[in-house]
């Protein structure tokens, strides 16, 4: 039997004071079920979520209200104004306070509490990419902090992101430093799984470790960490100047402190983030470093900038299993072979993970590359 947190009134106050105010503005045109990722794979309606908040009849127990990856391409479409992914997370915090969460979702907060990253590493090894390397430790005065985040730092794959970061940096005489154990997840994705509790307590441990070590420029290689500080982490009182590292390749490239002397002779096609390109609106200075590399050939997809098509990993989904025939991130590496792509190029790791687990899976003979900008840009370098 479904589960009701409440009937009625009284759950529709809860739902309005978690912040899914804008559910009433709702008049079911349909429009966020016709362009949500989710109904290329199976079915899934964010129209129906918001009618059942309205009357006051969601389902905390089911499994809908775990589904959005909040790509964001619904809230940019709908007529109304609802703000599907704001009211969507209310209905997450609910069930978060009533302790009706997915299990790997708990997993994660408890790594998140107890080691400060949602990959269950030690705290004391956040740092343990960078051996060898001669990195520095952040200190006030330097040009910028070098934020890896948890899945660059800890992550077999990502590590290898971190480190072109840093010898890109290097090369460019860029004075940087990094945190390490001292930096701790910067909570973005925890908090869209509803458990705002532990978004706030990551936040302001980053925020006193920023303060007390006068950071004053954060480079960052995920969007969802670029997100979070940029638009989330003010919610505080943090005011600090955060720049993507597509965004800060751009510059170095244009003020010549970074030159590309290689040639990189590959086909390449470029996935937008939804944390990058529709969240952010940084879909250029990427593509624009890609057009900078010798011999590179980049073709558009399908899908692309203000639609390119979600990986599936927002929103906290990348903690969730998703069955191998509903993966988002399948249809999106048959359109990188569709444009003859050898290589599959983005920015975040959790498209990452999602395209290179796809890629293992593709059959008749099919390969592609998954690659970070970061790391054509390290080859070329
Ligand atoms: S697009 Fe907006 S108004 Fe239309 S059904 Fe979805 S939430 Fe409701
Ligand atoms: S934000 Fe994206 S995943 Fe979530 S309901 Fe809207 S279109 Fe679907």
């Amino acid at each position: 039997m479904t589960e009701t947190v409440a009937p009625y009134k009284e759950i529709v106050d809860i739902i309005k004071l978690q912040g899914g105010q804008s559910f009433k503005y709702c008049y079911q045109c349909g429009i966020c079920d016709a362009v949500c990722p989710w109904n290329k794979v199976s079915s899934f309606s964010m129209r129906k979520l918001a009618r059942q908040a309205v009357f006051g009849l969601t389902a905390i127990d089911e499994e809908e209200i775990w589904r959005c990856t909040t790509c964001g391409t619904c809230p940019s479409r709908c007529p109304r104004g609802v703000d599907q992914i704001k009211a969507g997370v209310s209905l997450r915090r609910i069930a978060t306070e009533y302790g009706v969460v997915p299990d790997s979702i708990t997993t994660i907060s408890g790594h998140l509490m107890s080691e400060g990253n949602s990959l269950g590493g030690e705290r004391g090894k956040r740092a343990a990419w960078a051996e060898g390397l001669s990195v520095n430790t952040f200190a006030e005065g330097m040009e910028i902090l070098y934020y890896p985040g948890c899945y660059l730092s800890y992550d077999p794959r990502m590590k290898k992101v971190a480190v072109a970061t840093a010898k890109i940096l290097q090369k460019a005489g860029v004075g940087f430093g990094i945190l390490g154990p001292k930096e701790v997840c910067c909570g973005e994705s925890i908090r869209k799984t509803g458990d705002e509790a532990t978004f706030k307590h990551l936040a302001r441990e980053n925020i006193k470790t920023f303060i007390d070590h006068g950071v004053k420029r954060i480079l960052v290689s995920s969007p969802h960490c670029f997100h979070t500080f940029a638009n989330e982490y003010p919610e505080f009182g943090m005011h600090f100047e955060v720049i993507h590292i597509t965004q800060f390749m751009h510059e170095l490239i244009g003020s010549g402190r970074l030159e590309l002397k290689g040639s990189y002779a590959k086909r390449i096609t470029y996935h937008d983030p939804c944390y990058l390109g529709r969240h952010n609106k940084i879909f250029d200075q990427p593509r624009e470093v890609l057009g900078q590399v010798n011999g590179l050939t980049l073709n558009e997809m399908e899908d692309y900038r203000e639609n390119s098509l979600c990986c599936g990993g927002g929103g906290g989904r990348i903690w969730m299993e998703t069955p191998k025939e509903e993966r988002f991130s399948n249809i999106r590496l048959k359109q990188a072979l569709d444009v003859d792509a050898e290589v599959l190029a983005t920015s975040c790791p959790y498209c990452i993970t999602n395209f290179t687990d796809s890629a293992l899976s593709l059959g008749n003979g099919r390969s592609i590359e998954i690659k970070d900008v970061t790391e054509i840009i390290q080859e070329v370098i």
